[in-house]
């Protein structure tokens, strides 16, 4: 039977006030840029071989907070280079507001930006189309892959794309947190549809073990406040609910069996701890790094 739900995906402006409140309500900046400060440097050591001139590619790079953080650990690394960065973000929206934080963002003089309204399989396309031979020394993929129809191809593609010594960042949730649980138990009713789906850093080790890709991985832990969820018609509760589901209007479009049964699930131990009357789910994320295929 066809699922009636209708994906978030499909309203642009839900989907991003969704985000927005989910950013607020959870720890989910905050613990990448903790990774990006810590843990980031040493891993983008290695990269560029000596080059004075670096490409890198962010796709799905939102509102580009993060990539810009990114790029000033880059450049402290390594110093003195200049940066070619291709941003891949469908979004209008989205790029407009990366533009305007560059815009207002000084000192970014050493990057030039390419900015490419497409989806990543529409940057694929264009790649190949245009038999392009350039090659990129980082590329990163954070939060994105659950939009693309396949993340196994879509990582292969972009992995052909590093240069010697290039790494690939992906960011998930991972496995062990609460969405993974929440997927596990709910995948089929909720979000199979063609262009949002349930994938883990889990999913995606088990893709690459199967391949014989290596990879090196991080697990970060984080958290997301879903106390509202629990006080029926609150407006903010509804739209998180709609973040945690992927689906637009859940509350109101859900069958009662299976509202009843996420709102359980979500305040299970397994998602989530409760604490001094709030709610915590397990918002942990995983990080994923893969080298130049040799
Ligand atoms: N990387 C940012 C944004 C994550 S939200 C961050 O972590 O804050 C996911 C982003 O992926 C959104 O900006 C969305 O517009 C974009 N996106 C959706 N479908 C995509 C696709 N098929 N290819 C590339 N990006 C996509």
């Amino acid at each position: 039977m066809a699922s009636p739900l209708k994906s978030l995906v499909h309203d642009d402006s839900r989907y991003q006030k969704s985000f927005e409140l989910f950013l607020e309500r959870s720890s989910e900046h905050q613990c990448m840029r903790d990774f990006i400060h810590n843990l980031l440097p040493d891993i983008l050591a290695s990269i560029g071989d000596g080059k004075s001139h670096l490409n890198v590619i962010g796709v799905g790079s939102g509102a580009g907070e993060i990539d810009l953080e990114m790029l000033s650990e880059l450049r402290l690394k390594h110093p003195g280079v200049t940066v070619d960065n291709e941003v891949v973000e469908p979004s209008g929206q989205q790029l407009h507001n990366y533009r305007v934080l560059v815009s207002q963002k000084p000192g970014l003089d050493y990057v030039k930006f390419n900015w490419n309204k497409m989806t990543a399989s529409e940057f694929e396309e264009h790649w190949k189309v245009k038999k392009m031979t350039k090659k990129a020394d980082f590329i990163h993929m954070i939060q994105m892959l659950y939009y693309v129809k396949d993340p196994g191809a879509t990582i292969s593609f972009f992995q052909s794309l590093l240069d010697k010594n290039g790494k690939l960042l992906i960011i998930l949730v991972s496995g062990e947190s609460g969405w993974g649980k929440l997927w596990r138990t709910y995948r089929n009713q909720l979000c199979n549809t063609e262009i949002s789906q349930c994938v883990t850093t889990g999913d995606i080790k088990s893709f690459l073990d199967s391949k014989g890709v290596s990879y090196q991985s991080y697990e970060l832990p984080s958290q997301m406040d879903i106390t509202e969820c629990f006080t029926e018609g609150d407006e903010k509760g509804e739209l998180l609910l709609d973040f945690l589901t992927e689906v637009l209007d859940f509350s109101k479009t859900a069958s009662p069996e299976l509202r009843t049964g996420v709102l359980q699930l979500l305040r299970h131990p397994d998602c989530s701890v409760e604490s001094n009357g709030k709610v915590i789910f397990n918002n942990n994320l995983g990080v994923i790094v893969i080298d130049q295929l040799t």
